[in-house]
C-alpha cells in the first residue's frame, strides 16, 4: 500500500529502516549469549518514530534521519511484511523487484530475511496464494527459485553441495531484461513446502562449506531469486517478473590494518561491493545515464533487477544500543545516500 502510494511521487527506490530490540534483557524473551554488548551496555540511543505523524523518522544521539518508513523494535516481521506485500506482488505483474537488508552484523538482517517467519517464506507463501487466485482469471505461473552466495567476488550455488560446484557464469539477455546464471541449480517451486526444503538445503551447504558458518555468512551476500513466468490461456498474454531477496554482508567498517592476506582481500571485497551497490542505486535515483553495474559481482548479477522496469527497496537494519552508535550512524548515512 505504502509503496504504491509513493509510487508516482518518488520513482522506484524506497528506503526503510528497522530498529532491532535489545537482546537478552530481563524482559526480553530472546536471551542470546552471542551478543554481549546487549547485556553489558544496554543503553539505548537510537529511537524509531514516536508519533503517528513521524513514521519515517529515526532519532539518534546526534541527529535525526528521515526515510520512507522506520520500524520500532516491537514491530514484528508480520507487520513489516504487510507494508511491503504490494511490492512483492508486483513481481507477478512482470516487475523485477529487489529487496535488500543492509546493516552491521547482528543488526537483524537474517532475522528479517530468512527466519521461518521472515520475508522469504512469507513472500513465497503470498505468491503461491495469489497464483492460486489468478487461476480463475486464466493465468498460470511457473515459479523457479535459486539461491546464490557472493563471497569474495565469487559466486557459489547454495543449492549444490560444495564438492559438486561448477563455475557459475552470469548471462544477461538485453532484450528481455532477464538474467540466467549458468551451472546454477534452479528449483521448481511447485508446492509450498519446497521453499522450506530449499532454505534447509542452503543452510546445510553453507555450514559444510565453512567451519564457522556464521562468520562466513556475515561476510558474504546471499541472493534468493524467484523467477515468475505467467501465461494467460484466454488472452495469450505473457509476463515475466523476478523477485530478489538479498541478505547483504555485514557493513561494519572492517579494519584492514590488522588483517593480512586472504582476510585483507576479503575485507576489501566487502567494502567494494557494498559501496558499488550504493553507487548503483544512487546513480539510478539521480537518473544518470551511465550506471556502474560492472564494479562488483553483486551489482552485475542484479543488473536487470536494478533500474529500468524495476523496483528497489533497501532495508537498513540498526541496533538501538549506544555501543553500536558509530556503525549505526554509518549505516544511516549509507541509507540516506541511496534514498
Ligand atoms: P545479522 O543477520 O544482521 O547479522 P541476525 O538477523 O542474525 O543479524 O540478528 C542477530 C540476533 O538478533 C539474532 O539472535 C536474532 O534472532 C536477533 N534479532 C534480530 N532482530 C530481531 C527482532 N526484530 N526481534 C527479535 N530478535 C531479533
Ligand atoms: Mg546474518
Amino acid at each position: 500500500v505504502l509503496f504504491n502510494k509513493y509510487q508516482e511521487l518518488k520513482g522506484n527506490i524506497r528506503v526503510m529502516c528497522r530498529v532491532r530490540p535489545v537482546l537478552g534483557s530481563p524482559d526480553d524473551p530472546v536471551a542470546d549469549l552471542d551478543y554481549p554488548d546487549d547485556k553489558t551496555s544496554a543503553q539505548i540511543c537510537v529511537k524509531g518514530p514516536e508519533e503517528k505523524n513521524s513514521l519515517g523518522r529515526i532519532t539518534t544521539k546526534t541527529f535525526p534521519f528521515e526515510f520512507d518508513r522506520v520500524f520500532n523494535p516491537q514491530i514484528a516481521n508480520e507487520e513489516i511484511f504487510g507494508e511491503i506485500s504490494q511490492l512483492v506482488q508486483s513481481a507477478l505483474d512482470g516487475y523485477n523487484v529487489c529487496i535488500f537488508c543492509y546493516g552491521q552484523t547482528g543488526s537483524g538482517k537474517t532475522y528479517t530475511m530468512s527466519s521461518p517467519d521472515g520475508m522469504i517464506p512469507r513472500a513465497t507463501k503470498m505468491i503461491y496464494d495469489t497464483v492460486h487466485q489468478l487461476k480463475e482469471k486464466s493465468w498460470s505461473y511457473t515459479m523457479e527459485g535459486n539461491f546464490i552466495e557472493v563471497y569474495n567476488e565469487e559466486l557459489h550455488d547454495l543449492l549444490t553441495p560444495t564438492k559438486d560446484q561448477k563455475k557459475l557464469e552470469i548471462r544477461h539477455d538485453e532484450a528481455r531484461r532477464t538474467t540466467t546464471v549458468l551451472n546454477c541449480k534452479s528449483v521448481l517451486l511447485d508446492s509450498e513446502n519446497t521453499v522450506e526444503l530449499m532454505l534447509n538445503e542452503a543452510e546445510k551447504n553453507r555450514s559444510v562449506a565453512a567451519t564457522k558458518s556464521n562468520e562466513r555468512s556475515s561476510r558474504s551476500h546471499s541472493v534468493f531469486t524467484l523467477k515468475l513466468i505467467g501465461e494467460n490461456a484466454a488472452t495469450h498474454e505473457r509476463c515475466e517478473g523476478t523477485l530478489n531477496l538479498v541478505d547483504l554482508a555485514g557493513s561494519e567498517r572492517l579494519k584492514s590494518s590488522g588483517a593480512e592476506g586472504d582476510r585483507m582481500k576479503e575485507t576489501q571485497n566487502i567494502n567494494t561491493s557494498l559501496k558499488s551497490l550504493g553507487d548503483v542505486i544512487e546513480a539510478l535515483g539521480a537518473g544518470q545515464k551511465h550506471i556502474p553495474y560492472r564494479n562488483s559481482k553483486l551489482t552485475y548479477l542484479l543488473r536487470n533487477s536494478l533500474g529500468g522496469n524495476s523496483k528497489t527497496l533497501m532495508f537498513v537494519m540498526v541496533s538501538p544500543l549506544e555501543a553500536h552508535l558509530n556503525e549505526t550512524l554509518s549505516s544511516l548515512r549509507f541509507a540516506t545516500k541511496v534514498s
